[in-house]
């Protein structure tokens, strides 16, 4: 198996990556808040560790990856105030809670679909586990590391050897973190507390309720993904993901309950992938232009193009946004694609050539994902001296892990180029040949390779005629 160096959040190293069963790899990953569209900062992230779950089961690793859905809880601040973000959504759409959670999770997947970001194994609402909160509230309460104050149950980071596993935090990072408070909570008796369980904030008008032990409420943030972590991949985790926002509180806190609770070290490597910034600074749904996959559409842009933005830089750089270097991934992407789409199918795959570029690729997905080093050996492959079965059969293999739709799409639609034409035209001139010498097989084949690149033959009266598949 290649070896992958990964860094790691939690030891700040890059460190060879080790998952604790042999050939098995538990993954999880922190979903949508589902209270509105996703922005394109958000899938970044989406789209990072989707390359890393790849790279994973590309290296051989049976890879179970689960993922949340917030579809309660998620306060406007990380740190247990304001309103909840779900409830934000359903008034400002005059809707219920759970009709914005089923619209905008819809949304989700259908933008994942279009970056070719795969489903996870499991994807689990946080409303369908709140018995699973209640009993792992009920625990830390009886290790006496959760307290009950003013109606609602806290946990006590006070309790714990070291709370800031994750990152060093002083009190200006402190006020970062907790930076939308809007006044502090008199009922924690330390700053870091967080609120598992809610019987009482300052909005009466939570629509998810639920009866618990602590009376009628509703869970906290953070207790959700330690919860369904441990509920689907047991109390080992190998590698748990998120953006780098997550890291403190989110994060930070999901270790002190997890460890509280399973009394032992829980995850071993936290990758967090850096944000993507507009020029004002980090993308937010509330300001600046809502950046959407619908969005980047609407203005001409194939979803496959964000995407290899995002890959053409490392995932622990934060990126800015910029529709200059947008349109130039734009034209760089509608060239690759068409210089995979008129390779031929003619000889025999070298063996040596491909071991020695999927070797290349290995180095650079190895050496912490370096997603732009591998478009590198990718562009490398066309340019080598090797038959195109050979650069067809490696392209098809990084895509595995890429995932920019270079075999499958054949053509940038609207973007057919000279060369493509030529090669479109000279394909049905064979295929002509071939049904006036009745080798219908042959006739067949080339109408399907057609197809597989994105184009439709019609034989009419006046001979045949192609057009791009829209
Ligand atoms: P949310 O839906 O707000 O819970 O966020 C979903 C994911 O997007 C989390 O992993 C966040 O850490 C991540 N995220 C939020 N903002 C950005 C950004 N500007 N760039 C990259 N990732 C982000
Ligand atoms: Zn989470």
């Amino acid at each position: 198996m290649s070896e992958l160096n990964l860094y790691n959040t939690l030891s700040k190293k890059v460190e060879i990556f080790k998952p604790k069963e042999e050939g098995r790899v538990k993954m999880y990953t922190c979903g949508p808040t589902v209270y509105h569209f996703a922005h394109i900062g958000n899938l970044r992230s989406y789209i990072m560790e989707d390359v890393l779950e790849k790279y994973l089961r590309y290296i051989g690793y049976d890879v179970k990856r689960v993922m949340n859905i917030t579809d309660v809880g998620h306060l406007t601040s990380d740190a247990d105030s304001g309103e909840d973000k779900m409830l934000k959504g359903a008034k400002r759409e005059h809707k219920t809670v759970m009709e914005i959670a089923q619209f905008y999770r819809k949304a989700f997947f259908d933008d994942c679909d279009k970056l070719n970001i795969k489903t996870p194994d499991v994807v689990e609402p946080a409303t369908n586990c709140i018995a699973e909160f209640i009993h792992m509230i009920e625990v830390l309460l009886e290790k006496e590391y959760a307290y009950v104050a003013g109606g609602n149950v806290y946990f006590d980071t006070s309790k714990l050897k070291e709370y800031y596993v994750l990152s060093n935090q002083n009190e200006e990072d402190l006020q970062i973190g907790v930076r939308d408070d809007v006044e502090e909570d008199s009922n924690k008796k330390n700053k870091t507390d967080f609120v598992l369980w809610f019987t009482k904030s300052k909005f009466d008008a939570q629509e998810l309720k639920w009866e618990s032990p602590w009376g009628v409420g509703y869970p906290g943030w953070h207790i959700e993904c330690s919860c369904i972590s441990i509920k689907h991949l047991g109390e080992f985790l190998d590698i748990h993901c998120g953006g780098v926002d997550n890291i403190f509180p989110h994060h930070t806190n999901e270790i002190a309950q997890s460890e509280a609770y399973l009394d032992h070290k829980w995850c071993g490597y936290w990758f967090h992938v850096q944000h993507l910034n507009d020029k004002t600074g980090k993308m937010s749904k509330s300001s600046g232009e809502f950046l959407t996959v619908s969005l980047l559409e609407e203005k001409g842009y194939n979803p496959l193009v964000y995407r290899m933005f995002c890959l053409q830089s490392h995932y622990r750089k934060p990126l800015l946004f910029d529709y200059d270097v947008l349109d130039n991934v734009k034209t760089a992407y509608g060239k690759l694609v068409r210089k995979v789409a008129a390779l031929n199918n003619d000889g025999e795959p070298d063996k040596d050539k491909i071991a020695e570029y999927q070797k290349l690729f290995n180095d650079a997905m190895g050496n912490d994902i370096n997603t732009s080093q591998a478009i590198t050996v990718l562009y490398d492959v066309l340019k080598a001296d090797m038959n195109d079965v050979s650069k067809k059969y490696l392209i098809e293999d990084f895509d595995k892990v890429l995932s920019l739709g270079l075999t499958d799409c054949g053509a940038v639609k609207g973007e057919i180029d000279e060369e493509l034409v030529k090669l479109v035209e000279e394909m049905i001139a064979e295929r002509n040949a071939a049904r006036k010498e009745k080798d219908f097989a042959k006739a067949d084949a080339i109408r399907n390779e057609l197809l597989q690149k994105g184009f439709e033959i019609k034989d009419t009266r006046e001979g045949t005629v192609w057009s791009e598949i829209k």
